[in-house]
């Protein structure tokens, strides 16, 4: 049995997930039109690869891009797609981005599929396949998952993670997964361990998930893996964050401005997981997800596989539709680290793992104003980051950024620990989060500067030495006049041509001067 480590501060949350769980794993039906985001993975944006008008199949590309760190997205089901333009999406600022319409027409029929044969592709083929399907990291971070891999395989891995720890209150996509899908997780850690050569690989879940547990050891005895423990781990927030889990299985801390894989060690979500075995085995992209939709809000809370570009107002009224009245509030993720939503046409996307459904009155609101920090130190206590809380928050709010950074910020994974604790109830994670956006805004600006300097500088260059190399030219074709000019035989030297022109004009100024 693994020895499990601490980790220093988290906290132990009321988990208000049992109301989710009641109803299996249920299929959303498909709704009228899907609404596509070009972007749903961190990294560069995609490029529409089909027009208006056209024609789409279930699991056809529509946005791609080739840079690296890049997701394409697919059709979810077949239709014809009626806009490219500006709706309402998942993100902070509640801003409108670029989506793909589909005006589904429910026949679902999709492209061929390609099966590879698994057992002789190389590890080299096996990611180029799960980069085709677009498959991003579903814990939240959707990280283009094929990037990783190859940087994983590059830098050798010692122990592979599988994480289903799904630690924050209210969600329970993963939880579900596990119950019902495990044969698809194992199967898919497997192709990973074939990918990464690990030593050792452990499958952690929550202890508060003993049917998720059950369900794992029953998939892994019918598919046995070597070196492979599914280990339960305390239930504590935020357990399932890459560096804290990994702090819990091995011990290790990840180093200030890391990642896991950097010190051997490679993380996976079990929702990746799955995906990852459709993509192989089954040739299919990822074109639908797990969302948890739960709240005080909603008749029959519950989770769904529901198409990616659904709108939430379709996976509502699949639930039964509002519990209360339909003017309380909508947040993507969990009670700690989601973000509420503008409206409900915001359609789900491969980071939608939970909707939170709440009535007006549950959701805190800002009053506006905060007590002063007295310096109490309790969000110190509570960073599982072993952070200074307290000190990013007097830098971030001075805005010496440089400050922040010193303390190093960026490792902050704004868990929102230290906002609930806080007795002044100071909204300590809104202060690092515009921090981060406002330093990661001028180093995008400073990128741009310094490009742009450099091709002026590079430029500039290229001038200077296209007029050395004319004169140069000139030069050496005077020399090779004067050489010609003064041949035996012909002693006297021809003038130069461009003086005698000169002294034309000389002459006839002064013949002008005369008359
Ligand atoms: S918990 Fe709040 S009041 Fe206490 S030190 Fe931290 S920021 Fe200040
Ligand atoms: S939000 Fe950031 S600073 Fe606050 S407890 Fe979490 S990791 Fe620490």
């Amino acid at each position: 049995m693994l020895k499990l480590h601490n980790i220093h501060g988290g906290l132990r949350l009321e988990g208000h997930k049992a109301e989710s769980l009641q109803r299996g794993l249920l299929q959303a039906t498909l709704p009228e039109r899907l609404f596509l985001p070009l972007r749903q993975h961190i990294g560069d944006h995609n490029k529409p690869q089909a027009e208006i008008g056209e024609r789409v199949l279930k699991g056809q590309v529509i946005a791609s891009d080739s840079a690296l760190i890049c997701a394409a997205v697919h059709a979810p089901t077949s239709g014809t797609i009626s806009a490219i333009e500006n709706y309402p999406v998942a993100h902070p600022s509640g801003k409108t981005d670029t989506c793909i319409v589909i005006d589904v027409d429910g026949d679902d029929k999709a492209v061929e599929p390609i099966l590879a044969d698994l057992e002789n592709l190389t590890p080299g083929e096996k990611i180029e396949l799960i980069c085709r399907a677009g498959i991003v990291g579903l814990g939240g971070a959707v990280f283009p998952t094929s990037p990783k891999l190859s940087r994983g395989k590059v830098q050798g891995i010692d122990t592979l993670i599988i994480n289903g720890v799904e630690c924050e209150p209210y969600i329970t996509c993963d939880d579900i997964l596990m119950r019902f899908n495990a044969a698809e997780v194992i199967r898919a850690t497997g192709y990973l361990q074939r990918i990464l050569a690990p030593r050792t690989t452990y499958i952690a879940i929550e202890d508060n998930k003993p049917e998720a547990i059950a369900a794992m050891a029953q998939a892994l005895t019918q598919h046995p893996l070597q070196n492979t423990e599914i280990t339960p781990i305390p239930t504590i927030y935020p357990s399932g964050g890459e560096k804290q889990l990994v702090q819990i299985l091995t011990g290790k801390e990840v180093p200030h401005g890391q990642l896991a894989f950097d010190i051997g060690l490679f993380c996976q979500n079990v929702g990746t997981c799955a995906a990852i075995t459709r993509a192989l085995e089954k040739d299919e992209p990822l074109i639908s997800r797990v969302v948890t939709i739960t709240g005080d809000n909603i008749a029959q809370p519950g989770n769904w596989e529901a198409r990616l570009g659904t709108p939430i107002s379709h996976l509502i009224e699949l639930a039964g539709g509002y519990r209360h009245d339909a003017s309380g509030h909508l947040v993507m993720g969990g009670s700690m680290m989601g973000f509420a939503l503008s409206g409900n046409e915001v359609p789900i996307v491969k980071a939608s793992n939970c909707i939170m459904v709440m009535r007006e009155e549950t959701i805190p609101t800002s009053p506006g104003y905060h007590d002063e920090c007295i310096r109490c130190s309790k969000c110190t206590e509570v960073c599982p980051a072993q952070l200074l809380p307290q000190q990013l928050y007097w830098h971030a709010r001075a805005r010496a950024y440089e400050r922040t950074q010193e303390f190093h910020l960026f490792d902050c994974i704004e868990c929102g620990c230290c906002s609930t604790v806080c007795p002044s109830r100071i909204p300590l994670v809104q202060y690092y989060r515009a921090a981060k956006s406002e330093i990661r805004a001028a180093q995008k600006a400073q990128f741009k500067s310094d490009h742009a300097r450099l091709r002026f500088e590079f430029r500039e260059k290229r001038l200077q030495l296209k007029k050395q190399q004319d004169e140069e030219r000139r030069r050496l074709k005077r020399e090779a006049l004067q050489k010609k000019n003064t041949r035996p035989g012909n002693e006297k030297p021809m003038a130069d041509p461009v003086q005698a022109a000169l002294d034309r004009v000389k002459a006839r100024k002064k013949l002008a001067q005369e008359d």
